[in-house]
């Protein structure tokens, strides 16, 4: 039995006060999020001009500070859960502190500028409660938050309700969170679950992940999109142009940006389902599984809508993965990201110079084989694990480092308020306590 940490998300059928009290507590978290921001501002201009004054930086400063102020900038305070306001300042907390690593050099990938003031409707609305009554009814179709109150979900709550009976899952946190019109609360829930060591299964598959399809598997199995997605990119892309053409604040752009973000969330949601059936499949029933690199600097500038769907689909499938070979005993290896999966022929090896996007058939100019792109990659890909099996490695990555993903996940503690959540860079690897936090919209009821 290990202890991992794991997300259950429902979706909420709330009322219309219901609706208003969420929205009221996500734009309280939002207020004290650009207060704090603002303070941190103001002193830091104040210490640059000479004076000695005090920066808050950590949650607990920047709390006490609210505390002191609150009922002079905030008479209203009183109307939202004080999570409200401490969940505000606990992302404040954590902007600072990553772009204090990040200028420091202390923090990998891109980047990361001073936080900004976030604006109503341009920002994530949510907001995350740690303590107070949260729970699971046991009807299984009502969930309690503090302030808010027993809430209606959509579906039903026995996967973690079961947990929670048995004493196997402890409920850490819950977050709500606004996507499109609905409503979801995600539980932070610490569970006890048996991971095999190993499943017993020799087979080796590698996973490229596609447009046209959803998946190619050096297997030979094609695994198509969901049916719907066809026709919910065709709409993307329709309402995309309308949206362009509405005039600027106006009624009807507001409209076609609410459909937008409707069917955008539709989009998701059919291509997470999808790639959760297969992840499921791929973990208990092969030994290894090997997918390509993310992209991450690449995918955060990518305008094209295919392109940057088709990565947010490896980055949700390396996510899925990572959990998922922990709980079923199967291994991820993770290729270099400089490997040339799509150039190399899988058959002898040679390495063609130039590969465009477009080229959807690989030939190759030494031993002549023809090949479809995608599965000529996935080959590719599988190969690579037979040559980390035989140098005896776990895993290796582009900076040579042994990496043993089926470590992540498998331990797993308590998010302190104000750490770094260690998944924003992507990769399996262990956030600074140790521990690898796993994002919080996971779930495995998708
Ligand atoms: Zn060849």
């Amino acid at each position: 039995m290990a202890t991992v940490i794991q997300a259950y998300r429902f979706a909420l059928d709330a009322t219309p006060r219901q609706r208003r009290a969420l929205a009221s507590h996500c734009g309280a978290a939002r207020y004290a999020y650009n207060w704090g921001l603002e303070l941190v501002k103001t002193r830091l201009d104040q210490r640059r001009a000479g004076e000695d004054a005090q920066v808050p930086w950590s949650l607990f400063e920047l709390q006490r500070q609210w505390n002191r102020a609150k009922q002079q900038v905030a008479p209203w305070w009183a109307d939202n859960s004080k999570e409200a306001y401490k969940s505000g300042l606990d992302g404040l907390a954590r902007a600072l502190r990553n772009w204090a690593d990040s200028s420091a050099g202390r923090r990998k990938g891109r980047p990361v500028g001073f936080p900004h003031r976030k604006r109503k409707g341009g920002c994530r609305d949510a907001c995350r409660f740690t303590t107070g009554a949260i729970k699971v009814l046991p009807d299984r179709t009502h969930v309690q938050l503090p302030r808010i109150g027993v809430l209606n979900t959509h579906e039903s709550t026995r996967k973690l309700a079961r947990r929670l009976e048995q004493g196997t899952g402890h409920i850490l946190a819950a977050t709500i969170s606004r996507t499109a019109d609905r409503w979801f609360v995600s539980f932070t829930v610490e569970v006890q679950r048996n991971l095999p060591a190993r499943n017993r299964k020799t087979t080796v598959v590698g996973v490229d992940v596609g447009i046209r399809h959803l998946a190619v598997l050096s297997t030979g199995a094609v695994i198509p999109n969901p049916h719907a997605l066809e026709g919910s990119l065709r709409k993307l892309g329709w309402l995309n142009r309308e949206l362009h053409r509405r005039r600027l604040r106006s009624k009807r752009r507001n409209q076609t940006r609410r459909r937008l973000a409707r069917v955008h969330a539709r989009t998701a949601n059919l291509r997470r389902d999808a790639l959760h059936n297969l992840t499921t499949t791929l973990a208990t029933e092969h030994g290894t599984i090997v997918v390509e690199q993310l992209n991450l600097a690449g995918m955060l500038r990518n305008r094209r809508l295919a392109r940057a769907l088709s990565d947010a689909g490896l980055a949700e499938l390396r996510r899925q993965l990572t959990y998922k070979a922990t709980w079923y005993g199967s291994q991820l290896l993770v290729a270099d990201p400089f490997y040339p999966s799509s150039k190399t022929c899988s058959a002898c090896g040679w390495v063609k110079a130039k590969l465009t996007l477009a080229e959807r058939t690989f030939t190759c100019e030494a031993c002549g084989s023809q090949l479809d792109r995608d599965m000529n990659a996935a080959r590719n890909l599988a190969k690579l694990a037979q040559h980390v099996a035989r140098s005896g490695r776990e895993t290796q990555n582009a900076r040579g480092a042994d990496r043993k993903p089926q470590l992540a996940g498998r331990v797993a503690m308590k998010r302190e308020a104000g750490s770094p959540s260690g998944h924003e860079t992507g990769t399996a690897a262990p956030a600074k306590d140790g521990c690898y936090h796993p994002p919080q919209t996971s779930g495995e009821d998708w």
